[in-house]
């Protein structure tokens, strides 16, 4: 089973491999390590990566880039409002209420949602990686910003299913960084030690990401995340964009707003300026011909002048940065260094802020380009059971605070609906917690992210959960029933288990010294000495999810000052036992319960099978398409290469009559691959090259013949 780490960026993406002696990046069929995330539609065929980037002016309305800012979110989003008028392509509401787009393809208008056009390129990094094993692809880590949320996380997932890819997990783009940099560190402070603490800052294309993360030998832990989902490179470009189209409207009496194919010339040009001023602080020039009504257009900036520009976009480097170290508590001298990575902090501006807040220059011994999918192949590898790596156990944490809200009777306050913060920011993940209710019949939990205003997204509904089946006990009351919640190895927020608990003897009041869910709700808040929820170490049941592999590591020393946190489950059962051995002498048998999920903007398995099955019919068409063009090229080959030969080195093999009527023949096929028979199917090239060599074979068995003969003679001389 192959082990690969899949970095895929809103810009470009990156394929690492881990192999027996390490971890190596591998090149797509241009020969690059670094493929676009570009997918484009044409009449017949798909291109991806590479060769769609030479779509991107030709067929731009088809042509698909920066979608990773608009997977998993609503169409109704305003964010996702604001990008229709600045993108190439045609954004449409999907069924499920998420973005897709409308394109022609196949010589039909069709339709795709995100999902599916991610898949596509995730189909294409599939390909890329199997050509170069040599076998099939299945595993995989995928890199995943570290602000999604779970319907943009749940949106990868079924993407790399629409792949035929068996994602072993969403991966932070920092977390994989850390990873990248700590594994191979010989000199990290043993466990009982301070740990050694870490910032990492990626900004790449589309945003910004930091993380603080605490490293001891074998272990990392990211402590705090923050980020700028909107401050990348792009940002950047279409900033200067805008200053030239201001210019150029002057200047040259052109709206480049209004032509989207000299918009889109615009942006990659002050692209490739931005980075010549990364690299030179004087003037640097910015020429393009014929951008609009023929006219060729020229303008420029020194450095300085771009940082007056975007000094805004500057400024909101420091947010995130600042953040981080509000959150941590910690100050430079706390840090033993600062790594980036991404390529927008190659804009010297963007680094000296970075030291800056900081308080420290900021190392760039990271490949500031492959680390995260470098990061995202080991992490496969300490997952995948085929592959043995050293023992590092990674600790995620929550980016964004999640509560639960449930309907309990009427309180003082008047309300029906009692909340509760479940994970904090923050909050160490993967993790579980134990919840219990007392219910008489079944009963609903919202999950939602607490703070509607922090987390760059529109919704915050996660999802509702009905629990079923919940009958009193045997008295007539209500009985104890236990929620598992969990923040998975992807990130995402479920219930993944309820159960009910019967008592088999008289019960006390409070079991297990735990205090009923209820007597909080009736009065005070959740008292935070005593909350009403047990806590286990996530990856003691990793039975239970088949996304997590058994060979996922586990941590059961982590937080030695929390009881519920170290124990892992049969240590926790024992203790249980134990204690109500002990103090109680209650027996109680714990019955599953059935629950139903409900998910926000839920892709449904119907439509994720059907956006599968399509998407195996358009790799057969494309396969089908690239073997009609080959057959179409041999063709033309041999006609070029025969009508060559037959006046060369065939010449003598055949006679003048013949080599008039197959020059004839040659010289109509050639007319007809450029007339009727430009578009044909495969058969009818695969004929066509069978009926020339039935006539140029013969001339090329006499040659080779003649050609052999010296030699035959010379060895049948020696043998005589
Ligand atoms: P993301 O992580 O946001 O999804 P990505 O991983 O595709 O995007 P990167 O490859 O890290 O992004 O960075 C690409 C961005 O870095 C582009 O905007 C590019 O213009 C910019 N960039 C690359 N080199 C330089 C440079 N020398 N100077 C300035 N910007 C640069
Ligand atoms: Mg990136």
């Amino acid at each position: 089973m192959s082990v690969i780490g899949y970095d895929v960026g809103n810009l470009s993406c990156y394929i690492a491999v881990a192999r027996q002696g390490g971890i190596e990046t591998i090149a797509n069929e241009f020969s690059d390590r670094n493929t676009p995330s570009i997918v484009s539609l044409t009449s017949k065929e798909r291109s991806i990566g590479t060769s769609a980037k030479t779509q991107i002016i030709s067929n731009y309305k088809n042509t698909i880039s920066n979608f990773k800012r608009l997977i998993g979110r609503p169409f109704d989003d305003p964010f996702v409002q604001k990008q229709i008028n600045s993108l190439p392509y045609l954004l449409v509401k999907t069924s499920s209420g998420g973005v897709g787009v409308q394109v022609m393809y196949g010589g039909e208008q069709t339709e795709f949602s995100m999902e599916q056009i991610y898949g596509m390129l995730l189909t294409k990094l599939r390909t890329i990686t199997e050509d170069n094993l040599k076998k099939p692809v299945q595993d995989c880590v995928l890199s995943v910003p570290s602000f999604y949320s779970d319907v943009q996380r749940r949106s990868l997932l079924a993407a790399s299913r629409v792949a035929s890819l068996n994602c072993l997990r969403l991966f932070n783009d920092t977390t994989a960084v850390a990873l990248a940099y700590g594994i191979y560190k010989q000199d990290l402070p043993a466990p009982e030690e301070k740990s050694r603490i870490v910032i990492f800052v990626d900004i790449g294309h589309s945003s910004m990401q930091v993380a603080a993360v605490a490293f001891n030998k074998g272990k990392l832990k990211v402590l705090a995340t923050t980020f700028d989902p909107y401050l990348g490179g792009r940002d950047f470009d279409l900033v200067l964009a805008k200053y030239f189209a201001d210019i150029f409207k002057e200047k040259y009496k052109i709206d480049v707003q209004k032509n989207k194919r000299a918009e889109l010339r615009l942006m990659m040009e002050c692209e490739k300026l931005k980075k010549q001023l990364s690299s030179n602080s004087g003037k640097m020039a910015l020429n393009i011909e014929c951008l609009m009504d023929d006219k060729d257009v020229q303008g420029s900036m020194n450095r300085y002048e771009f940082e007056e520009l975007c000094n805004s976009l500057l400024q909101r480097v420091d947010i995130p940065l600042q953040k981080i170290l509000q959150d941590t508590k910690l100050q430079s001298q706390d840090f033993y260094s600062v790594e980036i990575v991404g390529g927008t902090t190659r804009i010297p501006a963007v680094r000296s802020r970075i030291n800056k807040i900081l308080g420290m220059e900021a190392s760039t011994t990271l490949n500031a380009d492959e680390a995260v999918a470098r990061g995202c192949a080991l992490q496969c590898a300490m997952l995948s059971p085929t592959f043995k790596v050293r023992d590092f156990t990674v600790l995620e944490c929550c980016p964004y605070s999640i509560s639960l809200s449930w309907k309990a009777p009427l309180n003082e306050e008047g309300k029906h609906y009692r909340d509760m913060e479940i994970f904090p920011r923050n909050h160490q993940a993967p993790f579980s917690k134990m919840l219990s209710f007392y219910r008489k019949e079944e009963f609903a939990l919202n999950a939602r992210y607490t703070n509607p205003d922090q987390i760059n997204y529109p919704h915050s509904d996660i999802g509702n959960f009905c629990i079923s089946n919940v009958i009193p006990n045997k008295d007539g009351e209500a009985s104890k029933v236990k929620v598992k919640v969990r923040i998975n190895i992807h990130g995402l927020f479920s219930v993944t288990q309820a159960s009910i608990i019967e008592k088999l003897e008289e019960p006390p009041a409070v079991i297990n010294g735990e205090e009923p869910m209820e007597t909080q709700e009736q009065d005070k808040p959740a008292d935070p000495e005593q909350p009403p929820m047990e806590t286990e170490p996530t990856n003691t049941e990793k039975t239970n999810e088949s996304s997590e592999p058994a060979a996922a590591n586990t941590d059961n020393k982590e937080n030695t000052n929390s009881v519920d946190l170290q124990i892992s489950d049969n240590e926790e059962k024992k203790n249980c036992d134990e204690k109500t051995e002990k103090k109680k002498k209650v027996k109680v048998k714990s019955k599953d319960l059935p629950f139903e999920s409900q998910l926000h903007m839920q892709i449904n398995e119907a439509e994720l099978q059907r956006m599968f099955e399509l998407e195996n019919k358009m790799i057969m068409n494309d396969k089908l398409e690239y073997e009609t063009s080959e057959a179409k090229n041999l063709v033309e080959e041999y006609v070029y290469d025969m009508r060559g030969k037959l006046y060369d080195k065939y010449d003598g093999y055949i006679t003048e009559e013949d080599r008039d009527r197959f020059v004839a023949v040659l010289e109509q096929t050639e007319n007809w691959l450029y007339e009727e028979g430009e578009n044909e199917k495969k058969q009818v090239y695969v004929d066509k090259l069978a009926g020339l060599k039935q006539s140029g074979d013969p001339v090329f068995r006499r040659y080779t013949e003649a050609a052999a003969r010296p030699a035959a003679f010379e060895q049948l001389g020696s043998a005589l």
